[in-house]
């Protein structure tokens, strides 16, 4: 399966600006190397301006950093699914840390969340990873436990495994320019990957783990070469054109 290079774009950029980065990644990284694939994560403003900045280039696709999980009715605030499918969006994030932490949702919530996008024919990133705090106190098992069996809970067994990615990202490392070490990655991927087979059985094998976390043009090409790294979420280095071609051309 090819390697992802997903850009996380948070609440940043107007429908130019999102237009302009889409127009100037194409341009710099002209053909993305075999093997690879690039994903923009806007906010929902501007799902369609990055389309069309992609201007269909090849091995680009634009997901949503959200949704609800119903597909349609009283939900102020919120898009379906099927409304993000719509507006050309393929892929969508679930679990981030900072929907968790600073928005509140719950494990239950995510694992909702996951297995409805995934029925209403999303692709679905589903984000996992301690805080800091945790990790000191020697948790990091038991919350990418907790996490990804209630994340992946409804999951079907039968899920084609390119629909489905995990992302790694250590709350720590996000936005902080604290990057976890090699061995800090390999740990936790293994063990994501092995709970990823226990949950959801040896079809999981080929699902893609990706690692985020202060994710920069000079360390993405050791990271994406580490066992069971299949790709990178990135945030900050994604939102400039020139640091997110040298990523997915590292
Ligand atoms: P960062 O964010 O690359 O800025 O650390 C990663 C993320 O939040 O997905």
């Amino acid at each position: 399966m090819n390697t992802l290079f997903a850009a996380n774009w948070k609440m940043h950029k107007t429908r130019a600006e999102a237009n302009q980065t889409a127009r100037d990644l194409v341009r710099l990284v002209s053909a993305l190397p075999a093997g690879r694939e690039a994903l923009l994560i806007p906010p929902f403003t501007a799902i369609d301006a990055t389309l069309h900045g992609l201007g269909g280039a090849s091995g680009f696709q634009v997901g949503a950093q959200d949704f609800y999980p119903a597909a349609h009715g009283a939900f102020t605030g919120e898009v379906s699914p099927a409304m993000l499918l719509d507006a050309g969006a393929r892929w969508a994030l679930t679990g981030h840390s900072e929907r968790r932490h600073v928005i509140g949702e719950s494990d239950a919530f995510v694992g909702q969340k996951t297995a409805f996008g995934l029925a209403q024919g999303l692709g679905v990133i589903l984000c996992v990873g301690e805080t800091m705090e945790e990790r000191k106190a020697g948790q990091l098992k038991d919350v990418l436990i907790r996490q990804m069996e209630q994340g992946l809970q409804n999951v079907p067994q039968d899920i084609s495994p390119e629909r489905l990615c995990l992302a790694y990202e250590p709350v720590w490392a996000i936005g902080t320019g604290l990057v976890a070490g090699p061995e800090e990655i390999l740990e936790a991927h293994a063990l994501v990957r092995r709970l990823l087979e226990g949950i959801l059985g040896s079809g999981a094998r080929s699902v893609r783990i990706l690692y985020g976390g202060s994710v920069k043009p000079d360390n993405a090409s050791e990271i994406i070469a580490l066992d069971n790294v299949e790709g990178v979420l990135v945030g900050g280095a994604s939102l400039k054109a020139d640091d997110f071609s040298r990523i997915v051309l590292a």
